[in-house]
């Protein structure tokens, strides 16, 4: 027999979670503040919990996914709702303060707590495709780990709970880092004719290569040292100052090339000139941007 679960929240990603629990054959129960978002997964086998108390005291696990840690916390804090005993795996977005401080809210009241994140559609959810994070106790993890795997690729983290937060947006980082490299490579080309399809299968060469670079680079930024081994700070900061003023020269938008050359431009003033790129960790990783 599959566990029993509970599924707090069925806005677009709490219907297509709920909806993957029962194809996997799970007992599945759900309840939602507007209860007729459940009628499709009632006519699928799901039990309408008539309260979020009793919703949080039918499965072994429940999972909640509402719109932000607020909602989360006045929800599963009110009269009548009793974690105890509960094991509560949260897969609402938010930042890693909000995960590790509902970690503690659930501690307190005697639940156990794992924080997730997911890295999908809701189209994904039930699929390998969905990549979906997890961190808290290991045992938590370990305990749950087969139903949980009933919503997609499912992984941890480690202990800490704000970790699946941080991924969430490092993941982001290079999500949209990778598409605005992209983009302001396709304006420059439009300039001369070249449209986005033709530049596309280039664009993902390029890309593809540089993500080879990532773990020597790696060895670099946690041995904290930067030897030049193909080219120094200083010259791709000759390269940046190239793609800013043809930016400039053809018209197209040069803030993110100037972003980029003002970052190693900084780094060079402090001395990492003739250093690799990854030294600009050190710029990225003191405040800034204000
Ligand atoms: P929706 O807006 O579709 O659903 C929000 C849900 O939260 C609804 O069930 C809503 O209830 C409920 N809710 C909000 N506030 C309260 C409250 N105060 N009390 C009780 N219930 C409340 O959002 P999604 O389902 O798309 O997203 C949910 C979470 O999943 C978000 O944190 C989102 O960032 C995350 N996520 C979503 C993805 C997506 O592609 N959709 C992708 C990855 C993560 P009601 O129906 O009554 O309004």
């Amino acid at each position: 027999p599959r566990t029993p679960v509970s599924v707090i929240g069925l806005g677009l990603m709490g219907q297509a979670l709920a909806a993957a629990f029962l194809r996997a054959g799970h007992p599945t129960t759900v309840w939602n503040r507007t209860a007729s978002k459940a009628d499709r997964l009632v006519a699928e086998g799901a039990r309408l919990a008539p309260s979020v108390g009793d919703a949080v005291a039918a499965g072994s696990l429940t999972v909640v996914c509402l719109t932000d840690y607020q909602a989360v916390r006045d929800l599963l804090g009110a009269d009548g709702v009793d974690p105890d005993g509960a094991t509560l795996v949260n897969l609402t977005s938010g930042d890693s303060a909000q995960a590790r401080e509902a970690a503690r809210w659930a501690g307190q009241r005697g639940a156990r707590y794992l924080d997730g994140a997911i890295m999908a559609v809701p189209p994904a959810i039930g699929t390998a495709e969905a990549m979906i994070l997890h961190s808290g106790a290991e045992a938590d993890f370990q305990e749950h780990e087969a139903a949980l795997g009933a919503l997609g690729t499912v992984t941890y983290l480690g202990a800490d709970h704000g970790l699946a937060s941080l991924y969430d947006v490092a993941g982001l980082a290079m999500m949209w880092s990778v598409l605005n490299a992209w983009l302001q490579g396709t304006a420059l080309l439009r300039t001369a004719g070249v449209d986005a399809g033709t530049f596309a299968p280039f664009a993902r060469q390029i890309a593809a290569g540089v993500a080879e670079w990532l773990p020597g680079y790696a060895e670099q930024i946690d041995s904290g040292s930067f030897p030049a081994e193909v080219s120094a700070l200083e010259t791709d900061a000759r390269a940046m100052a190239h793609l800013v003023e043809e930016s400039e020269a053809v018209g197209v938008n040069a803030e993110l090339p100037k972003l980029i050359k003002a970052m190693a431009d900084r780094a060079i003033a402090a001395g990492h000139g003739k250093e690799q790129y990854p030294v600009l960790i050190e710029e990225f990783a003191k405040p800034g941007g204000e």
